[in-house]
């Protein structure tokens, strides 16, 4: 007997039942395109040099200790943290405009955010994500009680940004909405707007005077340069716009399971920070108290250091290169045994994922018959591909969309 016999049982999640399936599957050929970690060529996790180098200058640090950190976490992680996103120059960090705290990596930062969101925000509660988007942010945001609205933003016919779409739908949202933005990376399309268009969403978005929410994963993993790769949040930063920004360490510094990223609420005036800033650690403090030491004392060290940051800046890049001549090697490689249809996108598109355009059915052929699992959209980890295994790859592509 047990109370809890009525609770439903939750369904698989999308990304970890493949995983599993995976693990289950005695192929040799077996190839795991699910997830998103970074892989090396041998396709084992990889931990960077510069992460071991500062891990190493924790333990050895005699004034490093176990105790708890504040609800906001490392001060002078924030402050790196929040340099790296926003750039040396930033007027908003000059001002004191920012409340920055360190948060549960990504996931932690959107929840927390959103959390302030649904309590303090005096515009509507409805926040407007891409369609498509990383699954959890509607589960993020409805958790928060706030309601969750779509917006176009993948074209299937051109597999590129539905750019018309977007602005129409963000012209029609509810004056001073929320709305998500995937800073770059677009997960699962790998999609992302040009400069020019960045321009004409900030425009629109001024017009209705939303409030944006950068979710920002994949800092310096998508070009190998942090600056590059930071271009919209700077935009709209400079711009003078009141945001916030979900910063996730897991992708550009392999520290998926340490849970390092910040929260930041960029605001229009300084008192306002002090604030806000209470506030967030408050929200911290009742969802959690405060947040993990380790992984941020690793972060702070590459962030601070010179050397570990040119060294870190040096292995970012090579992340991003060998992802960048996964999507070249697969391209070729489907060339050369012909698989029908233009690939080009695989080219285009952006980050860890390549969405491949494959539909279910074909997806299903992938594994069944090519032991490769994938995500049902057609979504592949380009990070999780070697060079060895393109050919064999691209073999299972041709014969899903024949
Ligand atoms: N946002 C996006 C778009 C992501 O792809 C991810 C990672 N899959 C996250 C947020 C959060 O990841 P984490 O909590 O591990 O930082």
């Amino acid at each position: 007997a047990s109370r809890f016999l009525e609770v439903p049982q939750a369904p698989p999640d999308a990304i970890l039942g493949i995983s599993e399936a995976f693990k289950a599957d005695n192929s040799p050929q077996k190839m795991n395109l699910g997830v998103g970690a970074y892989r090396d060529e041998e396709g084992k996790p990889v931990v960077l040099g510069a992460v071991r180098e500062a891990e190493r200058r924790v333990l050895e640090d005699p004034t490093e200790n176990k105790e708890y950190l504040g609800m906001g976490g490392i001060p002078e992680f924030c402050r790196l943290s929040a340099r790296m996103a926003f750039g040396e120059g930033s007027a908003a960090l000059r001002e004191g405009r920012n409340a920055t705290i360190q948060g549960l990596s990504g996931t932690g930062c959107l929840r927390v955010g959103g959390e302030f969101l649904s309590r303090f925000y005096p515009g509507p509660k409805i926040v407007l994500i891409p369609t498509p988007s990383w699954a959890n942010h509607r589960a993020i945001f409805e958790r928060c009680g706030m309601q969750v609205q779509q917006y176009r933003y993948y074209k299937a016919d051109t597999r590129g940004l539905d750019f018309e779409g977007m602005i129409e739908d963000i012209k029609a949202a509810p004056e001073g909405a929320i709305l998500l933005l995937h800073a770059c990376a677009h997960n699962p399309t790998g999609v992302d707007p040009t400069p020019e268009q960045w321009q004409g969403i900030l425009d629109a978005a001024l017009a209705k005077k939303l409030l944006v929410f950068f979710d920002s994963a994949y800092q310096g993993f998508a070009s190998g340069d942090l600056d590059r790769d930071g271009y919209s949040i700077r935009l709209f930063c400079d711009a003078g716009l009141e945001l916030l920004l979900a910063q996730s360490f897991a992708k550009n510094m392999g520290l998926y399971g340490e849970r390092v990223g910040a929260l930041t609420v960029i605001v229009g005036d300084s008192a306002a920070a002090k604030k806000v800033e209470s506030q967030l650690k408050i929200t911290a403090r009742q969802m959690y108290s405060n947040p993990p030491r380790h992984g941020a004392s690793i972060a702070t060290r590459i962030l601070a250091d010179p050397q570990l940051y040119a060294q870190w800046k040096v292995e970012l890049k090579g992340m991003a290169d060998r992802i960048l001549t996964m999507r070249q090697q697969l391209y070729q490689a489907l060339q050369e045994v012909g698989a029908p249809g233009d690939w080009g996108h695989i080219l285009r598109q952006i980050g860890m994922f390549s969405y491949t355009g494959l539909t279910k059915a074909q997806v299903e052929n992938m594994t069944n018959k090519w032991h490769v699992y994938m995500t049902f959209d057609g979504r592949i980890s380009m990070a999780g591909l070697s060079s060895s295994k393109c050919g064999y790859l691209a073999q299972a592509m041709k014969d899903s969309v024949e």
